[in-house]
């Protein structure tokens, strides 16, 4: 008799962004001539530039031709991407060797899957808030209890706060795997070398673990802010880093990351060169390696010209990032983030729920955010904007914002 697997009943999430569709909906039929304005998702919407559009082009005439057609490749990716990404750490001063990077079809499995080489039994840390997906497939796994007063039992949550820069404290008592992001999603807050050196000595006190994402390492514009955690002396003895294309170039649809296992990573039972060895083995079984044209399209936004344009389509969400927070900050609301980051961490105003700042929101200004509550507890009173879209829209949203918004 089969059984499922009863740790999907204690999922809470899959909440946050039906329920976000659902009061859209509602207001729509309230209001038929409204013009709806979203800055809710991280979805990416302008083009993919030039270069790249040849590098996936060249992918698939190769595809065209029996002389250069190819079928299955690498698992863990072509050599040349991988030396190609093993380049670009050398530049920030990181250096890994091409078997320590691990092509992906992005970073969302990979910092989904990347919990299941390790026990069960270890103890999670989170920052607070967190991109759902390290928090729901921990869940997943069994590394958690049920959820109640809006969080779960067993999860080490990390208050990030105006307090502690949105960025945490070190985690208190026994923790096994930690979740950073940064910059961060939802928070906008970007670590300095300092605090991921603080993080990086307490894990290796500890044979603990880091998980880094660093999917929106492209948007930091200050060259002291550290865009790998590889440029901290110690990391590649204690932490995991996973990336992606998705925000950088483009590449949401054409789907293309890495997820970077040191062989130094050590770990409280295995050997350094084991957790490697393990994602090697869980690639090999699971995964059977990134779309040979991503690929192609991947080594054209790694060129010096591909990278070139990509700045371009970086420096245009961040411009919305500025036209945001500046906008708001013009009404008198409290804005975090948007700076080295495409989110803006907004305070609700007058002590407002989140969902109550939603409704606000969209009833005054027909804009549609996302509560900071969904992204954890301490989550609560803030309200995510995202820089992601078209720069007319997110100029007529932040107007629309100033006119109506009544503070
Ligand atoms: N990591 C973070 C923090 C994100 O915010 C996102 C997407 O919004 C992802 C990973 C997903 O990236 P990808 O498109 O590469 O799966």
């Amino acid at each position: 008799m089969a059984r499922i697997n009863p740790n999907y009943g204690k999922l809470e999430a899959g909440y946050l962004f039906p329920e976000i569709g659902r009061r859209v909906r509602v207001f729509q039929e309230k209001n038929p001539s409204a013009r709806v304005m979203r800055l809710g998702i991280g979805n990416t919407t302008e083009p993919l530039t030039p270069t790249v559009i040849n590098g996936l082009r060249r992918g698939v005439d190769l595809l065209a031709d029996v002389a250069t057609y190819t079928g299955y490749g690498d698992e863990q990716g072509e050599m040349a991407l991988r030396e190609s990404l093993a380049r670009r750490y050398a530049r920030y001063g990181a250096s890994l060797e091409p078997d320590e990077v691990f092509v992906s079809d992005g970073a969302k499995p990979d910092s989904a899957n990347i919990q299941s080489i390790f026990g069960v039994d270890n103890a999670v840390a989170v920052q607070d808030p967190a991109y759902p997906v390290y928090v729901d497939t921990n869940v997943i796994a069994g590394r958690t209890g049920k959820w109640k007063d809006a969080r779960y039992e067993g999860l080490v949550y990390m208050p990030c706060t105006e307090e502690n820069g949105f960025f945490p404290d070190l985690p208190r008592g026994k923790v096994d795997l930690i979740y950073i992001c940064s910059p961060n999603n939802p928070t906008g807050s970007v670590a300095t070398k300092a605090q991921l050196k603080a993080f990086v000595d307490y894990a290796i006190a500890r044979r603990a673990v880091i998980i880094f994402d660093a999917a929106y390492a492209a948007f930091i514009s200050n060259p002291d802010l550290p865009r790998t955690i590889y440029e901290v002396e110690g990391a590649r003895r204690c932490a995991i880093e996973i990336n992606s294309l998705s925000k950088e170039a483009g590449f949401t649809g054409v789907r293309l990351g890495w997820a970077v296992v040191p062989k130094a990573l050590e770990c409280e039972d295995g050997k350094p060169g084991v957790l490697n060895r393990l994602w090697f083995r869980r690639q090999t079984t699971m995964f059977n390696g990134a779309s040979n044209i991503a690929q192609r399209g991947a080594l054209a936004v790694l060129s010096p010209e591909g990278q070139k344009e990509c700045q371009g389509l970086v420096g245009y969400y961040m411009n919305n990032a500025r036209v945001i927070r500046e906008g708001l900050e013009s009404v008198g609301l409290r804005c975090f983030g948007g700076v080295n980051a495409p989110y803006v961490w907004m305070k609700t105003p007058n002590g407002l729920s989140s969902w109550e700042c939603f409704d606000k929101m969209l009833e005054e200004a027909h804009v549609v955010g996302t509560p900071g509550s969904g992204f954890g507890p301490s989550g609560e009173g803030y309200f995510r904007l995202s820089a992601f879209g078209h720069a007319e829209d997110i100029e007529r949203a932040v107007a629309s914002i100033r006119e109506n918004l009544r503070l």
